[in-house]
């Protein structure tokens, strides 16, 4: 089938994101592999949208009004993961929509360590990659060995580190034009295999019991300032279980909202737009949002 044909019309983000809450993205493919995505750019019917790249959606808000946007959703059909040895090097490449914990599993399965910290972060490689998603000390640039991307108009190319700024939660290019992260290789240290099963249960059970998980969210709302925890920030405020709507400041973790049934995207955006005033206000520091939030207002 031609690709264009695949394109799909008004698509409901809430479906798409961890917060179960938001508006509809005007446009969305999800390709079924690279080739498929880097052809379908190629003929792009919709040049004159922004493009937008979705994995998980879990470190996503899109607002109520929607999102006027073509958005390409990597987690269906970009799921090629792999191991390749030369010369007694090993590296595993992912896909951008392959889920972290199954990139961790898979490293640990083979008896690799290093990637036992990604078990837990519900988010895909492309995000990893696009955020530096991290936890336990760990982040996912330490890791990175190539990443292969696209551009706009569909062009594949491979990249090394080097080629961007890696900091705290945030990614960028060093110039070159717009691209996205469609995959990435990475280079774990041979290790036990039980051994990285057992830290990965370990790991689970400790954000099982230090997280809200039974209700949606999308992991940590701000970023950590420097030398402190935006949760202990939150939490002297006195704002555990402050409400907008159904979107609720967890008190389980400060730095969690959740959306406790039916919340809007202005629900929680006001909520989030809240916290950092009241910390504001009350430590004099300015929270940056570590979650992303696009789209329009209704
Ligand atoms: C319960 C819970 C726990 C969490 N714990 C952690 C944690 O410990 N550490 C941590 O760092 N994060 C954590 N997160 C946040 C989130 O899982 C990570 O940021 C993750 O990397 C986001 O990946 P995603 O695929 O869901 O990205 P999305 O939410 O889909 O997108 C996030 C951003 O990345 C961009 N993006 C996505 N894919 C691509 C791509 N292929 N190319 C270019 N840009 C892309 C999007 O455009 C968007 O701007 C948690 C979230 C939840 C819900």
């Amino acid at each position: 089938m031609n690709p264009q044909e695949m394109l799909l019309e008004h698509v409901a983000m809430e479906r798409q994101t961890a917060w179960r809450a938001g508006g509809v993205a005007r446009f969305g493919y999800a390709p079924s592999s690279e080739i498929e995505l880097a052809s379908f750019l190629k003929s792009n019917s919709r040049p004159d949208l922004p493009l937008f790249f979705v994995g998980l959606g879990s470190n996503l808000l899109i607002r109520d009004g929607g999102l006027e946007a073509l958005v390409i959703f990597t987690h269906r059909g970009l799921s090629d993961i792999d191991v390749t040895e030369r010369d007694r090097d090993t590296l595993f490449y992912a896909s951008a929509g392959v889920a972290l914990p199954k990139l961790a599993r898979f490293s640990a399965n083979m008896g690799f360590e290093g990637a036992e910290f990604m078990a837990g972060i519900p988010g895909s490689v492309g995000g990893g990659l696009a955020m530096n998603a991290g936890c336990y000390g760990s982040e996912v640039w330490d890791y990175v060995e190539r990443v292969r991307t696209i551009t706009s108009d569909g062009e594949i190319m491979e990249r090394v580190p080097s080629d961007y700024i890696v900091e705290y939660r945030k990614v960028s290019g060093k110039g070159q034009r717009k691209e996205f992260f469609i995959g990435g290789w990475f280079r774990f240290n041979v290790g036990e295999k039980e051994k990285s099963r057992a830290k990965i249960k370990e790991l689970l059970k400790r954000r099982v019991q230090e997280q809200p998980l039974s209700k949606p969210n999308s992991g940590s709302v701000f970023r950590n300032p420097d030398g402190d925890f935006a949760a202990r920030l939150i939490e002297k405020s006195g704002l555990k279980g402050l409400q907008r709507g159904a979107a609720i400041v967890s008190n389980k973790h400060a730095n969690f909202i959740i959306n406790s049934g039916g919340a809007t995207a202005k629900n929680i955006e006001d909520l989030i737009l809240e916290v950092q005033s009241v910390v504001k206000l009350n430590s004099g520091v300015k929270l940056k949002r570590e979650v992303h939030i696009m789209g329009d207002h209704c």
